[in-house]
Formats: structure tokens, C-alpha cells, sequence
């Protein structure tokens, strides 16, 4: 159940002391509520209040952080079922797997390859969080060995052997790093949950499509005072997926709407698995793409992946952004004025608004098409132009007192507007207020800069 600003409050000591920075502690609950602040701001709680309140605050899904300093990937931390209740917290990390096996060429060029993956998208860079080093070897001594070379790696590691002596010679080497441990299972539960102790680091518990099994697992871990658990229930393709999908919903139901203390972690799914069946790179790559979405949009906290081509991330990549936003406030990006190529006074003047999708695909079209213009950016608190006309920030008064505070009127001679062709509605309004000439333009801004040819050879 969601915890509430007055559940909060109710714990709180009601002084209004303000010690914490915010007006009152109506204030402070609320902003506990929406995850804005830190309970430790507050240095008035009594002890007993103090254990309450991170009982109460503990979220319903436990936050996991594998690796050390600048080399960490954090899991899990999510409230609800439903992104659109509240919002989802840490997005969930890609991790890709290297095999102790690989001749060193290969083995430091994939590494490279992972290090270096990146995409941008609505002005954020999109990488790669995490190295999964398989022991595929079936050799403690070389998996160590391999494990020591990613000490090097600016990224954190999850190690995967079933074989408790492999994990005890690679976290003697770098057990340091508090890399994320694969995997317990019924077999190993003992000496793995030890070695978890001993180093400190998180742990996964894999077993075969059995929730009871892990169920009995979890509980067993936990009590041996193991907080930082990972659960993978595990991953089929072909015609298992249904079965994957189904322990995954029940896992965090469980979470979620039972509070049952043992599911209450994150879940790992492995697309990798696809590359057992499947050998042909495309096929592969569209398969493990469509599991690792599918699993991501069914609760995945941590997805370890096989493929590197990049046509194969962007998928995954770009939907993970997306499930990641915060509902709750639009992407905006700054409002003003901006310039695209050489600009000069004769140079037309576009207008859209903040909404950071509109912005960038607007920005991209622009740039690609190799524009000279002004775009004017208005503050439409992060909603595109149809919403914003709809909700009243895009108006004729909102447009010109954007004109006036950009000093646009300074830097060019012209006093006419193109506005977005979604702001047809408006573009009566907007010339009434501001006493410019208003040219609406296409609906898809990739018409833009063809737009602009036609004036500039009309003109
Ligand atoms: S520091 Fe604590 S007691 Fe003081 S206002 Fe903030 S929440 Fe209330």
C-alpha cells in the first residue's frame, strides 16, 4: 500500500522546527511521500520514531546498489504495480555477459564495445550499466583470473558461476568491487549465502519455475541476516515466456499487494538464454531485444543481454527511458531562445515548446536539415503543443511575452512567426497580442526545413 504524507506525519515530532529546511513537517512528510528529500534531514526523531518511519519509508521492493564508488548499478526500489500510480524508481540496469573463455583479443574488444555503447535521445545519453563475466571455463583459477582483468573496467560486475569454489576464487580477487553474486540455488545455498556474508555483496537466487522453492530460499537467506537479495525465477523463450511472464507478475504482486517479506526484491530476467537456441546474429538479436522489452515492461530490475550490435540495444535502451520517466513531471527543457546555423537578421524565427520530445525531434529535424533560424521555445510546462493550447499555457499572451523577454525583436528585422502547424488554433490570437505576422507551419517538423526553402525563395 502507498505510504501517505499523513502516514508520515503522524511519526514526525509536529514542532515545525524547520531544522530539516522545509516550512513545517507537513511539508517535510509530503516531500518524503514523493521521495523529494532524506529522512536524515530530520535530526529530531527519537529513536523508536526513527525505526518507524524507515520501516514505513522501506519501499516495497528493496533498493539494491552493486559495486563500489563511481562503479555502482542500482535495482529495484519500486512502490507499485503501475507506473502511472506514483512512478518507477531506478531504471532497470543492462548488463552484458563476457565469457572466462575468451581469447584476450576478443575478450578486451568486447569489454571495450559494452564501455563505449551509448545512444542519445531527447538530449540524454543512453549506456550500458554493468559486465556479467559467465564462467564458462568450468575452472575457479580462470575465472579468477578473468574477473582480476575487469578490475580495470569502468563498469560493475555480476559474477556467474553455480560453482561455489569458482565464486570463492573470483571474490577473492574481487570481492573488493562488491560485485552482484550468480547464482544460490538449492545446491549451493549454503556456501554461496557464506561467501555473501563474508564479501558483503548482494546475492540472486535462481531457481526453475518454482515460487515455493524460492519462496523457501529467500526466507532462508534472509535468515542469515542477507538484506540485499536478487530473485530470478528464470527465463524461457519460445513457448515458456508465458511461464516467465507469470512469475514475474506474481513476484511482485506478492511484493506489492502482500507485503510478503521474502518476494520483496528485485527480479532478474536473462534474454541471454535466447543465444542457446539460436544462433543466426539477426534472428538472435530481434528475439533477445523482444524478450528483454517484454520482461522489462513485466517488472524486470536487472536484465543481463548476450547481443551488442546496436540496433539490438536502441530497442531496449529507448523503452527503458520511457518506462523510467517520472509521470509526474513532463521532460521539458529550458524555455527561450535558440539558434540553429549561421543566424543573422534576416534569419526566419520559429517557435515550439518546452516538451523535451517535441524539443529534440524539432532540434534533430532542424539540424539535419541544415536550418538557419531562431527557435523560440515556450514554457509550456513540459506538454506539447496540442495539450499546452488545449490546457491554455500555448496562447497569444504566453507567445508574446516570450517574444518580449528573448529580445528576439532586437536581433532580427523581420516580425513574422512560424508557429508549429498544431498551433493553427491559436495563430489568430498570437498576431493579435503580439502584432507579428503568424505563418503556421507543418504539423511534422520534419517539413520544417523544406518550409523554410520555400519562404526563403519566395521572399
Ligand atoms: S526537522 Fe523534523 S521536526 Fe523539524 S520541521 Fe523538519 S520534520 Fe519537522
Amino acid at each position: 500500500m502507498q505510504v501517505t504524507a499523513m502516514d508520515i506525519y503522524r511519526l514526525l515530532p509536529q514542532t515545525n522546527c524547520e531544522i530539516c529546511g522545509e516550512a513545517s513537517c507537513m511539508a517535510f512528510a509530503t516531500k518524503l511521500s514523493e521521495k523529494d528529500t532524506q529522512l536524515e534531514l530530520c535530526t529530531e526523531l527519537e529513536d523508536d520514531q526513527l525505526e518507524k518511519l524507515e520501516s514505513l519509508l522501506a519501499p516495497a521492493v528493496r533498493q539494491i546498489t552493486f559495486g563500489i564508488g563511481d562503479k555502482t548499478a542500482t535495482l529495484g526500489g519500486d512502490e507499485v504495480l503501475y507506473r502511472y500510480e506514483l512512478t518507477y524508481y531506478n531504471q532497470t540496469p543492462l548488463v552484458i555477459d563476457v565469457s572466462d573463455n575468451m581469447d584476450d583479443t576478443a575478450f578486451q574488444d568486447r569489454v571495450k564495445s559494452i564501455e563505449e555503447a551509448e545512444f542519445e535521445r531527447t538530449g540524454e545519453k543512453l549506456t550500458l550499466d554493468a559486465i556479467a563475466l559467465r564462467n564458462v571455463s568450468g575452472s575457479a583459477e580462470q575465472f579468477a583470473e578473468v574477473a582480476g582483468k575487469l578490475k580495470k573496467s569502468k563498469l560493475p560486475l555480476v559474477l556467474c558461476s553455480m560453482d561455489s569454489e569458482a565464486m570463492k576464487a573470483a571474490l577473492e580477487v574481487v570481492g573488493d568491487e562488491r560485485p552482484l553474486i550468480y547464482a544460490a540455488t538449492e545446491n549451493n545455498l549454503e556456501d554461496m549465502a557464506n561467501l555473501a556474508i563474508q564479501y558483503e555483496c548482494p546475492i540472486t537466487i535462481f531457481v526453475n519455475n518454482d515460487l515455493e522453492k524460492m519462496k523457501e530460499l529467500s526466507r532462508i537467506l534472509r535468515a542469515k541476516g542477507i538484506k540485499d537479495i536478487v530473485l530470478d525465477p528464470s527465463t524461457f523463450v519460445g513457448d515458456g515466456i508465458g511461464d516467465t511472464i507469470d512469475n514475474f507478475v506474481m513476484i511482485r504482486r506478492l511484493a506489492v499487494e502482500e507485503n510478503d517479506e521474502d518476494f520483496r526484491f528485485p527480479i532478474m530476467g536473462v534474454p541471454a538464454i535466447t543465444w542457446l537456441y539460436e544462433n543466426d546474429d539477426v534472428q538472435g538479436g530481434i528475439k533477445e531485444a523482444t524478450i528483454a522489452a517484454t520482461l522489462m515492461n513485466k517488472y524486470a530490475d536487472i536484465l543481463i543481454v548476450h547481443g551488442t550490435n546496436i540496433w539490438e540495444l536502441i530497442p531496449m535502451l529507448t523503452l527503458r527511458q520511457s518506462i523510467y520517466t517520472d509521470p509526474r513531471k513532463p521532460q521539458a527543457v529550458d524555455p527561450g531562445l535558440y539558434e540553429f546555423g549561421e543566424v543573422d537578421e534576416n534569419s526566419p524565427v520559429l517557435l515550439t515548446t518546452n516538451f523535451a520530445l517535441t524539443y529534440y525531434t524539432v532540434e534533430g529535424d532542424l539540424k539535419s536539415g541544415k536550418a538557419n533560424c531562431y527557435l523560440l521555445v515556450l514554457d509550456t510546462e513540459g506538454r506539447a503543443v496540442d495539450v499546452s493550447i488545449a490546457g491554455n499555457q500555448f496562447n497569444g499572451k504566453s507567445v508574446t511575452d516570450l517574444i518580449k523577454d528573448s529580445k528576439i525583436e532586437d536581433k532580427v528585422k523581420t516580425r513574422t512567426l512560424v508557429v508549429p502547424g498544431l498551433a493553427a488554433p491559436v495563430s489568430g490570437e498570437i498576431e493579435d497580442e503580439s502584432g507579428w505576422e503568424v505563418l503556421v507551419g507543418p504539423r511534422d517538423s520534419s517539413a520544417v526545413s523544406d518550409f523554410l526553402l520555400k519562404l526563403k525563395n519566395k521572399v
